[in-house]
């Protein structure tokens, strides 16, 4: 069963395309990495699956319904971006709390999602400290933790380790798969960089240009690349 479906969705920003005709489906409980170099449409492709960008033209489906001018609260997703703007002077605890007290749920009820997801990001003991008294790699986890404390059925992540050093890159990286083997729910992955793209993904959408230029599984694509860029980008060398 699909949970995203995007049909010919297309995006121009003042005129000009740069979103073409995607159709892509994300099954429900998959992780899917988008990859591809800088400019080629990434973020713009989220950013419309999250409700953050208009859909110029095309339709978008998620949960099987037609979600394409959809509110962003609405559409049961969260979103890890690139820069992880923690409130510096609110503690960890109140930084993963905050979507919730937002939507004034029952304090107890905060506290207990907020240790839940604290637990599994192994922040427990960091829940007291403000974010400037953290790692760079603490504060990723606790921006992950705030958008994981409401169990969205999607999660989409911006390129979530690009402001990591190369250690913490592979750490987060193995912390987002177990995210995902334990929560069992739909991720879609963004990065521009191909090896951090193979490890995690069930399956891989390969885009150049607003274009999707091949979807299959890690496997597939380096053993079977379509064409050449492919190939350059993520193939086996040969
Ligand atoms: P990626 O995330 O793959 O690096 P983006 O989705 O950020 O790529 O950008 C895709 C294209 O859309 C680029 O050419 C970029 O310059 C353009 N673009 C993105 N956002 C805007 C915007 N708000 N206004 C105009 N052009 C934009
Ligand atoms: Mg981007």
């Amino acid at each position: 069963m699909s949970q995203i479906e995007l049909h010919s969705v297309s995006k121009a920003f003042a005129g000009v395309q740069v979103i073409h005709d995607v159709d892509l489906k994300v099954n429900t409980g998959e992780l899917v990495v988008f990859v591809g170099p800088s400019g080629c449409g990434k973020s713009t492709l989220l950013r419309m699956i999250a409700g953050l960008e208009e859909i110029t033209a095309g339709e978008l489906e998620i949960g099987g319904r037609n979600m394409t001018e959809a509110e962003p609260s609405d559409r049961g997703i969260a979103m890890v971006f690139q820069s992880y703007a923690l409130y510096p002077h609110m503690s960890v605890a109140d930084n993963m709390g905050f979507n919730l007290r937002m939507s004034r749920r029952p304090r107890a009820e905060i506290a207990e999602k907020v240790a839940k997801a604290a637990e599994i990001l192994q922040l427990t003991e960091l829940l007291d400290r403000k974010p400037a008294a953290l790692s760079g790699g603490q504060r990723q986890r606790v921006a992950i933790g705030r958008a994981i404390v409401r169990v969205p059925q999607v999660f989409l992540f911006d390129e979530p380790l690009s402001n990591l050093d190369a250690e913490l890159r592979v750490q987060t990286r193995v912390e987002i798969a177990k995210l995902h083997a334990q929560l069992g729910n739909t991720m879609i992955y963004v990065t521009h960089d191909q090896t951090e793209a193979m490890t995690p993904a069930n399956r891989i959408v390969v885009l150049r240009a607003g274009r999707v230029e091949q979807v299959g599984k890690p496997v597939d694509l380096y053993e079977d690349p379509d064409n050449a860029f492919v190939a350059g980008f993520i193939g086996s060398p040969r």
